[in-house]
């Protein structure tokens, strides 16, 4: 039996209960559709949490896969694969780094930030294994991720967690400054906070932080595993800043869904991880680096970052313009496709009903709905998602 409701009833009877998704099943897709089951079909302003950049099915994506299937799945890193060599000479070539850790996901490519940055500090006899990480921030569900996240919820009934942690509230100098010490091994921030609403800071804090950081000689870390890989409209969100971290972490966008996580950062630092102090079984697996190689091709040569930037001031404005006339409307905001919708009251039921219409969005927060299209969006989507959410709104009064 594999028609949606029996499915349905499968996986209450033998998923784990931590997933709630809506009620149906996906079939296929389609660039920025999806098709269920029974035919439906969804505009896709989810993209699997921001994964999906270039959409269902990229046609260039699905022949990379497919080729490297062909040729090799696995080999563990005991022996050196072409994709492997080449994901992490483009992400040094276009990024501050000189070396890449690759990993499956965006918690383990922290959970390597954060090993990377008490041992590098360990090899010198220096004392620092603190690290300060912001109020409301994501970074993963693993130990070591959950400890920095700033989210009580997150945490409840898990300690005892990884000692040495402090959050400060985002976008606040001075607490950065009174948080930061000679014990300290590193400060790890969003550049843009994602899960917590698309808090997007003020112009000069991120600037700020790294001169607390150079001034108290420990690490500076940026979370871009949602921002990067050219959600923001850029290769990574620090270069609308102009500052530059030590580390960087990359997930989501980066496999164009395959699951692909990077730890980027200098010689200096990278020389921490010698042979034994890390690893990783399936990280950087040769069919999701050529799913990620794929996808850095066609962001290049169809100009996407670009495109990315442009669709999503269209998007804002065009929001901002048709939304203006809800009460309920606190804020849209939003740096290239990476955009919340502020309300006053809670999202979770637009989001719903934008499903019953047909449009896949997030909650980020309670009171934000974040869209995280696929970077290839065209005017035609833009209009179409405006109109649903709008219509979204104004049922809920
Ligand atoms: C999603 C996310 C993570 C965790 O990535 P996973 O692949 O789910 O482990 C970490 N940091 C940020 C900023 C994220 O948005």
């Amino acid at each position: 039996m594999t028609d949606t409701a029996s499915l349905l009833a499968q996986a209450q009877a033998c998923m784990t209960p931590n997933y709630r998704p809506p009620p149906m099943v996906i079939s296929h897709g389609d660039g920025a559709q999806l098709w269920d089951l029974e035919g439906r079909r969804y505009l896709d302003f989810s993209s699997g949490i921001g994964v999906t950049a270039l959409g269902h099915a990229h046609p260039r994506v699905v022949e990379a896969i497919s080729e490297q299937a062909a040729k090799v799945c696995h080999t563990a890193n005991m022996v050196h694969h072409q994709g492997y060599i080449e994901i992490c000479r483009r992400l040094t070539e276009l990024s501050f780094g000189d070396k890449v850790f690759l990993s499956n996901s965006g918690t383990e490519a922290i959970e390597a930030a954060l090993k990377i940055s008490r041992r590098y500090f360990f090899d010198r006899h220096e004392p620092r294994t603190g690290f300060v990480s912001a109020v409301g921030s994501f970074h993963g569900r693993t130990y070591g991720a959950i400890t920095l996240t700033g989210q009580p919820d997150y945490q409840k009934g898990m300690g005892p967690l990884l000692p040495d942690v402090t959050h400060v509230p985002f976008d606040d100098t001075d607490a950065m400054q009174a948080a930061v010490g000679p014990t300290t091994a590193a400060v790890v921030l969003e550049p843009i906070q994602g899960n917590n609403g698309v808090r997007i800071p003020r112009p000069g804090y991120l600037a700020a932080v790294r001169e607390i950081c150079n001034g108290a000689g420990c690490h500076l870390v940026f979370d871009e595993v949602q921002t990067g890989a050219g959600r923001t409209g850029k290769w990574f969100a620090h270069e609308h800043e102009g500052v530059t971290p030590d580390i960087m972490t990359l997930a989501k966008g980066l496999g164009g869904g395959l699951p692909l996580g990077a730890m980027v950062t200098n010689d200096e630092i990278a020389a921490a991880l010698q042979p034994g102090v890390h690893a990783s079984t399936f990280g950087g697996n040769p069919v999701a680096c050529a799913a990620g190689l794929a996808t850095m091709d066609v962001i290049r040569d169809d100009a996407l970052l670009d495109r990315a930037r442009r669709t999503g001031e269209q998007l804002i404005e065009r929001l901002r313009a048709t939304l203006d006339r809800h009460a309920c409307i606190k804020e849209v905001r939003g740096r290239g496709l990476m955009i919340g919708i502020e309300l006053h009251e809670p999202a979770a039921p637009v989001k719903n009903a934008c499903f019953e219409r047909g449009l896949l969005t997030n909650t980020a927060g309670s009171h934000v709905l974040r869209l995280l299209p696929p970077l290839i969006i065209g005017d035609d989507e833009v209009r179409e998602a405006v109109g649903v959410i709008d219509d979204a709104i104004a049922a809920q009064q």
